[in-house]
């Protein structure tokens, strides 16, 4: 009889547990219609053109993780909404360093997440990821990170599909009449598992093949794929660091680079909703000396942001789907 193989051991990371469960393709189109208000099935169907079946999984998964909550609406016969908990609303900070991300390397002025307004100061969101304590923007190159006291390893999660999630179907729409490519940039990094993980792997300062095959406990065809198709994208260049053999080392872009407020910002909602009672797996500490507590601002204005000063502007409103007014 063959034995079972035990799990791979992975070190414990509140990135790497918010990326387990949000690092995924469909999950991201669900939460982003979620922020836009949509709560229920149609309204997600309309709003992401997914199939039912991926829907419900989703649905079901993100209520699990107690990401979203479901409230019935109706009795005869039974309906839910689908609604983000605290914790799901606490993901918005997340979100705007994705898009921030997005605006940054791709602005798209017809894209509806391209076009949030700072309400207290009136100028289009440019969200910028600063320390609480010294208020300087959040760089890679500023963060001492040491073990904190959730420090350990956990058994590797099961991958779910190894198929990359730019090869499935996604913008098309519904009866193929085609979606605005939402979030398509953030999803090529971010909607696929491994090179979500890969991207944060590498502001470890893992750089070679071995060691984030090491790190990351993944098949080498797949870190291959999405090595290479990392490189494809802008996000990591490849240099020879030795001649005979051949060796090549992956390090991250600037724009590479760039993504490091998302992972701070997912860090920070890991350890807050993640990591148990044991606490925070790991400690960031900024340039300040101050313990990282990263917080968003508004670039124009410099003031806080979140869910109630923010506001869709007026190409977005048009946009809107009429599920995605408020149901509350
Ligand atoms: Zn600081
Ligand atoms: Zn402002």
């Amino acid at each position: 009889m063959v034995q079972p193989k035990a799990p791979a051991l992975v070190p414990n990371s509140s990135a790497a547990r918010a990326l387990n469960l949000i690092g995924d393709r469909w999950t991201l189109l669900v939460l982003y219609a979620a922020f836009m208000r949509v709560s229920r099935f149609e309204g997600f169907i309309a709003m992401t053109g997914m199939a039912r079946s991926l829907l419900v999984d989703r649905l079901g998964r993100l209520e699990a993780a107690g990401v979203l909550e479901r409230r019935p609406y109706q009795t005869r016969p039974a309906r839910h909404e689908y609604h983000l908990t605290a914790m799901g609303k606490d993901l918005y900070d997340s979100a705007l360093m994705l898009l921030g991300w997005e605006m940054r390397w791709r602005m798209d002025p017809a894209c509806p997440s391209h076009q949030i307004i700072h309400d207290p100061c009136g100028h289009p969101l440019r969200p910028v990821l600063v320390c609480q304590a010294c208020t300087a923007p959040v760089k890679v190159r500023d963060i001492v990170l040491s073990p904190g006291p959730g420090a350990g390893s956990e058994p590797a999660p099961r991958a779910r599909h190894s198929r990359r999630a730019s090869d499935g179907p996604g913008t098309e729409g519904v009866g193929g009449v085609p979606l605005h490519p939402m979030l398509e940039r953030s999803i090529e990094v971010l909607g696929d598992r491994w090179t979500a993980h890969l991207v944060a792997a590498s502001f470890y300062g893992q750089t070679r093949f071995k060691d984030l095959q090491a790190q990351l406990k993944v098949a080498s065809n797949i870190l291959t794929d999405r090595l290479t198709r990392l490189v494809e994208r802008g996000m990591l260049e490849r240099r020879l660091y030795q001649t005979r053999p051949e060796r090549w080392e992956y390090r991250l872009t600037r724009e590479g680079r760039d993504f490091f407020p998302l992972i701070a910002a997912l860090m920070a909602w890991g350890d807050r909703w993640l990591s148990g009672e044991a606490g925070p797996p790991e400690i960031l500490t900024h340039s300040c000396g101050a313990r990282l507590v990263p917080v968003v601002r508004c670039g124009a204005c410099e003031g806080a942001v979140d869910v109630k000063t923010t506001r869709m502007g007026r190409a977005a409103r048009q946009e809107q789907k009429p599920d995605s007014t408020p149901t509350l």
